[in-house]
């Protein structure tokens, strides 16, 4: 059974309606056993919480959920959101995205995704700590929370402050659990978290820009060429992923950030935007507005349709659909958010020749990293705890040979280089780079060899879902 295909095409799709669209084309292609398609694309529960909160002299009801999609394998993981548009068929397509973009990047999840219906700007500190510890309680009552079955992390409107409240609250419930952090993901570094988590997704954003790059043939298709030097990028969103992202990719790799969106506008500045400065303006002004010498214009989804390289939306979904994707003029857009393009504006871009690096791909990096962090809170060790110093020694023997055989000192940059071991941020990177680069292979190796898969994102879909269809297989279901 198709759930969507008879559904009126003119017609803007729910998010959850839009991706199981773009999940329905790319099993288009593919020759799945009967009922198998259906098995992989439900959701395959939705929970709905309601619970009571005392705040000061009143008590207020909140709404919550945290949606299951795919439990091919244990645990599921995903964020919680707190949004106060929060609603059921979102998380249900945000989860679905987590399942997909797990099997893309190969990391050993299911999907899942929670969201509190909260506008957290309307609380305080205090009243966010009391609200987040009564719903990890509320979500660990019902086994949604637990290092092996269900693993939330961070996402809008959430960091690693809530985080660490969770991980707290569950591990007062439960502190005969030795690898309770493991709970949860997106922790600070000094309770359990790891290094290079809060910048992840943006730092996968920039691997998987730098591997798109390194194909000059898929480079052309987008109309593009050479490198990420020089490039004009246009980001929405200046939240975690859009700033960290504009930031790496403006600072190391010489692209030019001309356009950023916010809430309140965009601003613009055809000799680059310096993204540390903008971001401490917002934080200062909460908005771009007066942000001194760019242009500022108020309606900021205007700039969307811009000219530029790359088009990074890293805010909301939806952002581009209908009413304005054949306006769009960049030639290559990056997804760092979830679901930023409707299956709608999807089909448009394709006809014209639009390029784009779908979304549960190019945002991965934050949940690879989550993996990293998790085996390390089952493992309880750092990584590069063992190894480092040993690395090193090794490291100084070959300087060592090397300027006894050679007669002659190494130089200064290649002995730090080679005497110095990894440490746990050198390897969280490393790991990430290298799931990246993978991955993007093998999507652009679907791409390239089938000639029905029509673009990256059905060949992402066509990846995932043969990976979870073997796994289906081999267990019998
Ligand atoms: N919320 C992030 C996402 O959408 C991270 C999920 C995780 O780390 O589990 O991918």
């Amino acid at each position: 059974m198709r759930i969507a295909n008879n559904m009126n095409p003119s017609k803007e799709l729910t998010f959850r309606e839009s991706v199981d669209r773009m999940f329905d084309r790319a099993i288009d292609t593919m020759n799945l056993p009967l009922g198998l398609a259906e098995q992989i694309r439900c959701c395959n529960s939705c929970y709905q919480l309601k619970f009571g909160v005392k705040l000061g002299d009143h008590y207020e009801v909140f709404t919550g959920w945290r949606a299951v999609h795919s439990e091919h394998i244990l645990p599921v993981k995903g964020g919680i959101r707190y949004a106060d548009f929060a609603n059921q068929d979102e998380v249900e397509a945000l989860a679905a995205l987590m399942t997909y973009k797990c099997a893309i990047v190969f990391i050993p999840f299911g999907g899942s995704k929670g969201a509190l219906k909260i506008n957290p700007r309307k609380y305080n500190e205090d009243e966010l700590e009391k609200i987040t510890r009564r719903f990890t309680q509320e979500l660990a009552k019902r086994d949604l929370i637990h290092p092996s079955l269900n693993v939330p992390a961070p996402d809008m409107g959430t960091g690693e402050r809530e985080m660490g409240w969770i991980s707290d609250t569950y591990q007062g419930l439960f502190p005969q659990q030795a690898s309770g952090m493991g709970c949860v993901t997106g922790k600070p570094v000094h309770l359990d978290g790891i290094q290079g988590r809060t910048e992840a997704t943006g730092r996968g954003v920039q691997y998987g820009l730098r591997e798109f790059f390194r194909h000059s043939e898929d480079v052309k298709r987008a109309k593009l060429d050479g490198s990420l030097e020089g490039k004009s990028i246009i980001i929405q969103g200046l939240g975690n992923v859009g700033y960290h992202a504009a930031k790496f990719l403006s600072q190391e790799d010489g692209a030019k950030i001309v356009t950023i969106i916010e809430r309140d506008g965009a601003i613009s500045s055809s000799n680059g935007l310096d993204v540390e400065a903008v971001k401490q303006y917002v934080i200062e002004n909460r908005g771009v507005k007066g942000f001194p010498e760019a242009e500022f214009n108020e309606n900021g989804a205007e700039l969307l349709e811009a000219e530029c390289d790359i088009l990074i939306p890293a805010a909301l979904e939806g952002v581009i659909n209908q009413g304005n994707a054949t306006k769009i003029k960049a030639p290559l857009i990056a997804e760092a958010a979830n679901g930023p393009v409707t299956f709608a504006a999807d089909e448009i871009l394709r006809e014209k020749g639009t390029v784009i690096i779908p979304d549960a791909y190019m945002n991965a990096g934050g949940v690879t990293v989550s993996y990293f962090e998790w085996v390390k809170n089952l493992a309880r060790i750092r990584f590069g705890y063992l190894e480092r110093r040993h690395e090193e020694r090794r490291g100084q023997l070959i300087v060592d040979a090397l300027e006894k055989m050679l007669d002659t000192a190494v130089p200064q940059n290649i002995r730090n280089q080679l005497v110095t071991g990894a440490d746990e941020l050198d390897l969280v990177r490393s790991g990430l780079d290298d799931t990246m680069r993978n991955a993007y292979n093998e999507i652009r190796n679907i791409f390239n060899s089938r000639e029905k898969v029509v673009d990256l994102r059905t060949a992402a879909f066509v990846l995932a879902i043969e990976r979870i269809a073997k796994k289906y297989e081999s267990m019998g279901l």
